[in-house]
């Protein structure tokens, strides 16, 4: 397990372990991880626990990315989804509320009058092999673009102090009175004498 033992050494991962942990290459995941990179620059050390949250206003490819470079993630409750559909990326610090907002700025080069008109038909739902070919050429290209571009063409970076989100919390487990299963207490619904899960209450 390579990636798990670079991780360990508090090595920042690369494209690649990206890729690796996403599944495909694309330019979404070049955004990400760019904008992680110079998060971590600015900020200093990825996030072992919660030191580190990360607002994400969309949930784009580059998601994956973030969770990776940065740390910050779904499973420790230090990666927020606030869905604006922006590319926009802001990481603070705990217990300061310092941190920086990245946003995008960086607009692909002028497409060719034949590129356009194949992300239209690409649009409109052509999949036929030849369409297929010039996009995922153009992805590539896009992709690399970014990843090589500066970073002042790619980001605007201003510092700021935000108000934190509240750690996450262990709740001790109920159990449901209708499913027997495992429920967080701030998650159940008491019915007269029942307590019961979200799914056994709307179907109460
Ligand atoms: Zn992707
Ligand atoms: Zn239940």
């Amino acid at each position: 397990m390579e990636g798990i033992k670079s991780l360990e050494n508090k090595k920042i991962p690369d494209f690649e372990d990206v890729v690796a942990f996403h599944g495909h290459a694309c330019p979404g995941l070049a955004f990400g991880f760019r904008a992680s990179l110079a998060a971590l620059a600015e900020l200093g050390e990825r996030s072992e626990d919660e030191e580190l949250v990360a607002l994400v206003e969309n949930r784009s490819c580059a998601v994956d990315a973030i969770q990776v470079v940065t740390g910050c993630t779904l499973g420790k409750g230090n990666l927020i989804l606030p869905d604006y559909g922006k590319q926009v990326y802001t990481f603070l610090k705990r217990p300061s509320g310092q941190g920086v907002r990245i946003v995008v700025k960086w607009v692909s080069p002028q497409e060719t009058a034949a590129e356009q008109e194949t992300w239209k038909r690409f649009s409109d739902g052509d999949r036929s092999p030849e369409v297929m070919r010039i996009i995922k050429a153009r992805k590539g290209e896009k992709m690399q673009e970014i990843l090589k571009a500066d970073q002042q063409e790619l980001f605007t970076i201003s510092h700021i102090t935000a108000a934190l989100p509240e750690m996450a919390q262990i709740y001790p487990s109920l159990i449901c009175s209708q499913c027997g299963e495992k429920v967080m207490e701030p998650k159940t619904c008491q019915r007269g004498e029942k307590i019961l899960c979200i799914p056994c209450a709307e179907k109460d």
